[in-house]
């Protein structure tokens, strides 16, 4: 019996070259010390069951296996061409250096055996010195962004046919604007935390009239796996849950699908995966809304320095 795939719905990415369209649900790929299952195994799987975008950065370490897991699937015919899939990956704060990012993306791009990235990413905005990839980031480390050099950098990389699309991480309101003031080729997202428990209302609002797509990362706030979780362990949440006779990581992004929001979540996990694709055929309530208004708001991912830095969310 053929395998069922999900269908997930797309967003067209507006600055970008040709009108890219882009999956509003990822499959991401930060590396988990826990994760049992590689994450060539998880793309594969993942490809098989109907995802068609897939989250990778420089940082995470994995674009060589999401490179393998595209060749295999391209060779046992689960896709026709890898123009179906969107594949993004992110500039890492080591080559934040205007000089270093289209060679920094030419490296990624032999890695993951592919001609383009669909979408290229500023992971931070903060730049160290040049170097090999430390987590966290050391604060002494940190020179000067230069966010104009930088921007007009990952301009080429569209130009030169490298990427489809560019766009940012983490990067504020204030930031944004200053981003703006300069740049000739709009971001086309903005990757940053929203989950039920940080829900970026300002942040959400701003890219939306200004044509940037918010992709939200950390949408289960990292699932289960990092002992007690604002939204997972949530009893509102729990009760909605019941309800609806779904899962709270299904609610969980559901509210993001009907926010209009783009998301990444994490699983390598082949039932979580699944279950991860199955929330395009219901609706939340007004009721529930209601009750999801009441979820305490506190920002999960606070940076990646150590120790952290004041102004990287310049109060928002
Ligand atoms: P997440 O997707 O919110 O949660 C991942 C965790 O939840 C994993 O431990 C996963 O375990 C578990 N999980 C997944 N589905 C589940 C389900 N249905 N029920 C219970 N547990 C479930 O967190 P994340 O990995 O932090 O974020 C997702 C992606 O966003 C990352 O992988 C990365 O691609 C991206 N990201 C980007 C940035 C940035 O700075 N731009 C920062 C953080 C993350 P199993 O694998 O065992 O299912």
């Amino acid at each position: 019996m053929a395998a069922i795939t999900t269908t997930v719905p797309q967003v067209v990415l507006q600055s970008s070259t040709g009108q890219r369209r882009m999956p509003v649900m990822g499959l991401g790929t930060a590396p988990e010390a826990a994760s049992k299952v590689s994450t060539k195994d998880a793309v594969l799987e993942a490809i098989k069951q109907g995802y068609r975008h897939f989250d990778a950065a420089a940082a995470y370490g994995v674009k060589k296996s999401v490179g393998e897991a595209i060749a295999e699937a391209l060779q046992l015919g689960l896709i026709a061409s890898r123009d179906e899939l969107f594949v993004t990956s992110k500039l890492w704060v080591t080559d934040n250096h205007p000089h270093l990012i289209v060679p920094a993306l030419q490296k990624s791009l032999r890695t993951l055996q592919l001609e383009y990235l669909d979408l290229f990413l500023i992971h931070w905005p903060i730049t160290t010195q040049p170097g090999g990839v430390k987590y966290p980031i050391e604060v002494s480390e940190i020179v000067e962004f230069d966010m104009k050099g930088v921007w007009s950098s990952m301009e080429e990389c569209q130009r030169l046919g490298l990427t489809k699309a560019i766009g940012i991480s983490n990067f504020s309101i204030k930031k944004l604007e200053k981003l703006l003031s300069f740049a000739t080729i709009t971001p086309a997202v903005n990757q940053v935390e929203v989950n039920l428990g940080w829900q970026q209302v300002k942040l959400r609002e701003f890219c939306k009239e200004k044509g940037i797509v918010i992709t939200a990362f950390s949408p289960l706030r990292k699932g289960a796996s990092r002992g007690e979780n604002l939204v997972m362990d949530n009893d509102i949440l729990k009760e909605l849950a019941d309800a609806h006779g779904k899962t709270i990581a299904q609610i969980c992004l559901r509210w993001l699908y009907e926010q209009g929001l783009t998301f990444v979540a994490k699983s390598y996990d082949k039932e979580r995966m699944n279950q991860n694709l199955q929330i395009f055929d219901w609706s939340l309530t007004e009721d529930d809304y209601k009750k999801i208004s009441e979820i305490h708001q506190d920002r999960l991912i606070k940076g990646p320095t150590k120790p952290l830095l004041n102004d990287l969310w310049d109060e928002e």
